[in-house]
């Protein structure tokens, strides 16, 4: 539901909690795909790293919500040994 609700897709929600005032929401998902297929040699990609993504000025039920989102990236050794394989 959340993810129909910020418009982000294949997401696991961490947690939700209120902000120090109550009235505005801190929502952190996970990039759900633990993991990636190269599109070049189809075996696994390795996990690159796990940058964590601010949002803000989202609005749900009239509520500010700031997003934490923590992504997953991943890499190919030998086709993508820099760039960036998109998680299917
Ligand atoms: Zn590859």
């Amino acid at each position: 539901m959340v993810e129909i609700l910020i418009g982000l897709k294949n997401i696991n929600v961490f947690e939700v909690e209120e902000d120090e005032s109550g009235t505005n929401l801190k929502v952190t998902v996970e990039t759900k795909n633990t993991k990636a297929i190269c599109d070049k040699c189809k075996t696994k990609a390795k996990l690159k790293d796990r940058p964590v993504v601010k949002l803000y000025d989202l609005t749900s039920f009239g509520r500010q919500v700031e997003l934490t989102w923590i992504k997953r990236r991943f890499y190919c050794p030998r086709d993508y040994p820099e760039l960036l394989v998109i998680p299917n």
